[in-house]
């Protein structure tokens, strides 16, 4: 690796208008990391792009080398696949450019973004694209692999709001993807990953929000599993402007915790309405009036504080390991394995997270987009969170008893965003009667896998490079 590494820098350099960093730079130690420091690797170089020119030069330079590339644009992906040792890098972090047409409520955002970068910039026009719910997350990896967060109900995922796509194949062109050009390509895109290039722009669909009505609370004792067993019920017959979302979860020793409560078992949960705050009062007090919420809190908040609220949470540079599925209908017996589980998490700051779909994901027709699964509503997401090496084979074996122990009770399906790295099986699982169509496009955009560093869908043929 390390004669094609030093190829594909000779190849590049003088011509990249970017940087290039190797191991020995100084820049590269700060440029080599990504969020989860179980996934943490060493690239033998990162080609920090400053347009499109310099990543059809990094594809073309890694593809002619034989080298393996990964593509990064926030660093987030769980399973780490936005680095790798020994290869190339190629970082659009330098490609951070978003434009906003506040009249035809449309935009456009390099490949790049994190999705901070894009709720900032929308927000001075009173408008907002759907995506998730932590702002240093990267737009372009949530985005092609589908992206939920708190506007998901009522404007859809992140990838039922993009009309078109702009990336770099991997034979170095540049292709536009949209619902007239290149159709086939415009449906894997959403939902399919990074399979089949480098976007470099993204045209997506904005809507109005500036503000929304948030209540917090928590849920202790037997009302955890009774609170859960409520939202399983509400759920499904909310408006679409209601999010609710459960963590079951140690509570940690903050102020806004009740001493008796810190280090004790708990539901936290996060109700929003989107709209007129008058409207949503009485289904805000509605689901208040389930259990006896303790730390309630009711405001309004600005969007961008809800975006940024989580950022702490989920800090870069922990270890972290996930599992995730989906249930049609959730039972109280994986209610109470849940509730059960949390009595011998290892760490205080792993969460059991429940978000319910429905709403306007569930009503574009499954063949429309290539992500993954609209009919089942329930997602769960086991996300494990701990600090030191040393506790990786307990905290990554919780997780893994915890779910399959859940699995029988759970539909076949994953989003393919919260899957570990650990799961190269379940990659068809995700994706079932959408598959083959994905391995046609992938064959025809990438037929000899060289975007392979992802949720990989692989083409039918290979001529070796594999
Ligand atoms: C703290 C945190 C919060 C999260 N919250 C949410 C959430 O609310 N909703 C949600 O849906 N998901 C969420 N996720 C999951 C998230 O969608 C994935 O981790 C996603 O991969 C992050 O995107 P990224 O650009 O940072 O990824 P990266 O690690 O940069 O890249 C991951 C993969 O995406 C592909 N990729 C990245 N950029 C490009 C590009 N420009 N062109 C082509 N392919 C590209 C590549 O295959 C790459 O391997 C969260 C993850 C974290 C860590």
């Amino acid at each position: 690796m390390t004669a094609a590494i030093d190829e594909t820098f000779s190849s590049l350099k003088g011509r990249f208008r970017g940087d290039l960093l190797r191991p020995h730079d100084e820049a590269y130690a700060q440029a080599h990391g990504i969020w989860n420091a179980m996934a943490a690797r060493k690239p033998g170089l990162i080609a920090r792009c400053a347009d499109v020119a310099d990543v059809q030069s990094a594809v073309l330079a890694a593809a002619a080398a034989g080298v393996l590339t990964a593509v990064r644009c926030g660093g987030h992906s769980l399973a780490g696949f936005s680095t790798c040792d020994g290869g190339l890098v190629i970082d659009l972090s330098r490609m951070r450019q978003v434009s906003v047409d506040r009249e035809a409520r449309r935009g456009h955002f390099a490949g790049g973004c994190l999705l901070g970068s894009i709720d900032k910039a929308t927000q001075k026009h009173g408008l907002v694209f759907p995506s998730g719910v932590v702002s240093h997350t990267g737009a372009a990896g949530l985005v092609l692999g589908g992206g939920f967060g708190w506007l998901t109900r009522l404007h859809g995922l992140s990838c039922d709001n993009v009309e078109g796509f702009t990336l770099v194949a991997a034979d170095g062109s540049v292709v536009h993807a949209n619902a007239k050009q290149n159709a086939e390509l415009f449906w894997a895109l959403r939902g399919g990953g990074g399979n089949f290039g480098v976007v470099t722009e993204f045209e997506v669909k904005l809507h109005p929000v500036t503000s929304v009505a948030l209540c917090q609370a928590i849920c202790f004792g037997d009302d955890i599993s009774s609170l859960v067993r409520h939202w399983r019920s509400f759920m499904p017959e909310a408006p679409d402007q209601l999010k609710w979302n459960l963590n079951l979860r140690i509570a940690p020793s903050t102020d806004d915790i009740p001493a008796h409560l810190r280090g004790r078992p708990v539901a936290s949960e996060s109700i929003l309405w989107i709209g007129d705050p008058e409207q949503g009062r009485p289904y805000l007090d509605h689901v208040l009036s389930f259990c006896k919420p303790v730390a309630v809190t009711r405001k309004v908040v600005s969007y961008l504080a809800l975006q940024t609220m989580a950022d702490d949470e989920f800090p870069h540079g922990r270890r972290y390991y996930t599992k995730s599925g989906y249930f049609k209908a959730l039972d109280d017996n994986s209610i109470e394995q849940m509730v059960q589980a949390l009595s011998t998490v290892p760490s205080p700051e792993t969460q059991i997270e429940l978000a319910y779909l429905g709403g306007a994901p569930a009503r574009v027709a499954p063949a429309e987009t290539a992500f993954g699964d609209r009919s089942s509503p329930f997602v769960l997401n086991l996300l494990a969170n701990w600090q030191d090496a040393s506790d990786d084979a307990a905290n990554v074996a919780w997780i893994r008893n915890l779910f399959q122990a859940l699995r029988p009770s759970m539909t076949p399906g994953v989003y393919v965003n919260f899957m570990s790295g650990d799961e190269d099986d379940r990659v068809p699982e995700a994706y079932r009667e959408r598959w083959d169509r994905l391995v046609e496009v992938k064959s025809h955009y990438d037929p000899n896998n060289f975007f392979r560093l992802n949720q990989n869908i692989p083409p039918r043929k290979t001529s070796g490079k594999k």
